[in-house]
């Protein structure tokens, strides 16, 4: 495809704004790649999320059958990409540099607290000792982000599910209208609980419906392959669906004590799942509960690239220059599998980004259509664990459960 005659020229000024774990890992491999210079910019001065997280084995994969391993994604990427698509994405695995590679090979092993993530990226990035990247502590607001821009200027909008910049990539009179670029599928609201228990447990899906057997409603559903036992202590997380009611009632975080004084018919649900534990493995909880109130919603931008504005002829900033959605600013999927996703879309955008021979509308094109393949892929997958909760939670309700099931 050529290229317009008024398309800028790309520099190799990146801005990245947000150093959350997506931003960090695209500026830690834009960092390694000749020709370019990062400014890295991020509000908050401490890493403080501990909650702990859990990346797919599909990021250090080094074939295709290791890319697919997880049965249900499996099927999805076959339908949705190319095996040359793959193939395309182990080889860019295998060109990362090796500090950043073993980082991420440790991390898909198991769990890890998410501001352990950011910060081994954060610190990787200063020990380098590069003078290709500056970091920058502060808000930036979107007018703030307008103005840096040069002509030329790559921006990178990783600041997460309430972008700085996605509503701005549809060209507008100058006000932009929220969400216009954002399509949103709301799936449920839940809480997810987590807690420390002091022996090992291994969940399985069957554990899923004993220990459930005496909660009609609100069953305290673990995340198989997500409790994790290091040696001394579990670390469980599970999610409870509520109601909007529910929802609108609760604080964004707060402990097991809370939710036992203000919401005793979820507690006790919880509780019974807990005790049957306990009963099991003679362990304790250690610690209190964290609870995180939370909607579970699937969403992407509609444009992740500033590719309207091209050729628009207006004096807007983003008309001569790229700008980009990754991570959460770009696609939000429910079920803990969203960082995978979005360092995933780092790679890809990193790789593109350094092929400096690439038309810019090419860039624009080959990265929307990458990401969307990418949210249909976890489009697919998070409508099947819901579906597949939804029968759950009717397990012993046949006729509600006969409801659920669409066959033919
Ligand atoms: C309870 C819970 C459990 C989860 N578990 C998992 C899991 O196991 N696996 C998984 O893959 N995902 C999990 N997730 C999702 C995961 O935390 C997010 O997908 C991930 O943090 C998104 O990364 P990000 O870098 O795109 O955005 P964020 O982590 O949101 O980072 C955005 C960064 O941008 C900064 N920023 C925002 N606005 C500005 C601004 N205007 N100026 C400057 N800086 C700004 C923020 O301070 C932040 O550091 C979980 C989420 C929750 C709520």
């Amino acid at each position: 495809m050529t290229e317009r005659p008024n398309a800028p020229q790309l520099s190799g000024r990146v801005h990245v704004i947000g150093a959350g774990p997506v931003g960090l890992l695209l500026t830690a491999l834009l960092q390694s790649t000749d020709g370019f210079s990062v400014r890295l910019y991020e509000k908050r001065r401490q890493y403080s999320r501990a909650r702990m997280v859990q990346l797919a084995s599909y990021l250090v994969a080094d074939s295709l059958d290791s890319y697919r391993v997880d049965h249900i994604d499996g099927e999805n990427i076959d339908a949705v990409f190319e095996p040359s698509e793959i193939d395309g994405g182990i080889a860019f695995r295998q060109s990362i540099p090796s500090d950043l590679s073993a980082l991420l090979h440790r991390w898909s092993a198991g769990f890890c607290p998410l501001n352990a993530i950011e910060s081994a990226l954060s610190d990787l990035i200063d020990e380098r000792g590069s003078a290709n990247v500056e970091r920058v502590v502060g808000v930036v607001e979107a007018t703030d982000a307008m103005a840096m821009l040069e002509p030329g200027d790559i921006m990178i909008d990783s600041t997460g599910s309430r972008s700085l910049l996605r509503d701005y990539l549809l060209p507008t009179n100058g006000v932009a209208e929220t969400d216009a670029n954002t399509s949103n599928i709301h799936l449920e609201y839940a809480i997810v609980v987590t807690f420390l228990y002091s022996q090992a447990y291994d969940c399985n899906e069957s554990c899923k419906y004993y220990k459930n057997a005496e909660n009609p409603r609100y069953k305290f559903i673990p995340a198989v392959g997500r409790v994790y036992y290091d040696g001394a202590v579990s670390h469980v997380t599970g999610i409870v669906n509520i109601t909007a009611e529910d929802y609108a009632a609760m604080p964004a975080k707060f402990d097991g004590e809370w939710l036992r004084a203000n919401f005793p018919h979820v507690a006790k649900s919880m509780d019974r799942f807990i005790d049957k534990i306990k009963d099991e493995t003679h362990g304790e909880i250690m610690g209190d509960l964290e609870i995180v109130r939370i909607p579970l919603n699937l969403y992407r931008a509609r444009n992740v690239t500033s590719r309207h504005w091209l050729g628009a002829g207006s004096d807007n900033p983003f008309s001569h220059s790229a700008v980009f959605l990754v991570g959460d600013s770009a696609i939000g999927s429910p079920y803990f599998q969203s960082i995978s996703l979005g360092f995933e879309c780092a790679m890809f955008l990193s790789g593109l980004i350094g092929r400096r021979d690439l038309p810019l509308r090419d860039l624009f094109e080959m990265y929307e259509l990458y990401t969307y393949k990418q949210w249909l892929r976890v489009y697919m997958r998070s409508k099947m664990i819901k579906h597949n909760k939804d029968l759950f939670e009717r397990i012993d309700d046949p006729l509600a459960l006969l409801e659920k099931l669409h066959i033919y």
